[in-house]
């Protein structure tokens, strides 16, 4: 065997790389597992007015192992999207969110939030992405309008008539859309013009520096008087103060979500808190 440091430095690499492939497939394998067993949760995050009311909830998938606790998507939404299983996982979100209005619906709550779902660029892609939701909707009767679409920038770079179709098929079912972690992404303006947005969720890191760093408070700044021009609403993401919130309502915006007012809540105590009757 050789010694040369070529040669060692790729003895080197090699069980790495195959451990890393070992834990992917495993990871790929329990996710599997997940599904069949059904341990995935959906929590729900508010999102208010300026008047701190409850305008909507953003739905966020959670995993409940058995051995791991819960984890969160950043744990395992990447591994999905690299294979089918974000497509199962994807179908299981919207059935679940649409279901779950439904039984607000039903529960008849004093207040019924729109709901949205994130939706990775590979189910979007999807050619019976459109029929998907219009089943969701017509299986549970929901009312279109509680019901809104979360994509990033990507979608719109990829095959802009098939996103732009799509989006306006959505729109005709009723249903929104949002561009979610706005401003991270490649945005073309040209998109914005063309594409039948409702909402721009402004990145919440662009948000989280908004008093100490200039550039990003007139990024956020910018955001918001494009899209008001536009008739876009804007959502700011991640706003953890009050001065954070103060400073976004000064400049224009009008919907907010974030740690300062509440973190993503399971739906048991989503409607405990925010959905019942006041007595
Ligand atoms: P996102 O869609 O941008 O969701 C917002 C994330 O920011 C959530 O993290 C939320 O808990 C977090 N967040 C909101 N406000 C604050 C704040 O004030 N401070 C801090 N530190 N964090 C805040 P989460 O739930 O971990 O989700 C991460 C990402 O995973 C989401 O980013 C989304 O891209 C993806 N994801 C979540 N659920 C789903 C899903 O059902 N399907 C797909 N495809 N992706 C999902
Ligand atoms: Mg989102
Ligand atoms: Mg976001
Ligand atoms: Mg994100």
């Amino acid at each position: 065997r050789s010694k040369s440091s070529g040669r060692n430095a790729i003895n080197f690499f090699q069980p790495s790389m195959q451990e890393a492939a070992d834990l992917r497939l495993s990871l790929e394998q329990d996710l599997r597992g997940a599904i069949d067993k059904g341990r995935f949760i959906l929590c729900y995050h508010p999102q208010m007015d300026i008047k701190g009311e409850i305008v909507g909830a953003e739905a966020l998938i959670r995993w409940e192992d058995s051995l791991k606790g819960r984890l969160s998507p950043a744990d395992f939404i990447p591994v999905a999207e690299e294979s089918n299983l974000i497509l199962t996982i994807g179908k299981w979100v919207l059935m679940e969110a649409c279901n779950q209005i439904k039984m607000w619906q039903d529960d008849g709550l004093a207040v019924l939030p729109y709901v949205s779902i994130n939706v990775s660029s590979r189910q979007f892609r999807q050619q019976d992405f459109v029929d998907q939701v219009k089943y969701a909707l017509e299986s549970t009767g929901i009312a279109p309008s509680r019901l809104g679409i979360e994509l990033t920038e990507s979608v719109m770079i990829v095959d802009t008539n098939d996103t732009v179709d799509k989006m306006k098929a959505l729109k005709a079912l009723g249903v929104s859309i949002a561009v979610d972690d706005f401003g991270t992404g490649y945005s073309s303006l040209v998109y914005l013009k063309q594409l039948p947005l409702d909402v721009l969720k402004i990145d919440r890191g662009f948000v989280r520096d908004i008093l100490s760093d200039s550039s990003d408070a007139v990024i956020v700044e910018t955001i918001i008087s494009m899209a008001k021009h536009l008739n876009i609403k804007v959502i700011a993401e991640g706003v953890e103060t009050l001065e954070q919130l103060v400073f976004l309502k000064e400049k224009g915006c009008t919907i907010f979500q974030g740690y300062y007012f509440d973190e993503p809540l399971t739906a048991a105590n989503f409607a405990e808190t925010y959905l019942k009757q006041e007595l």
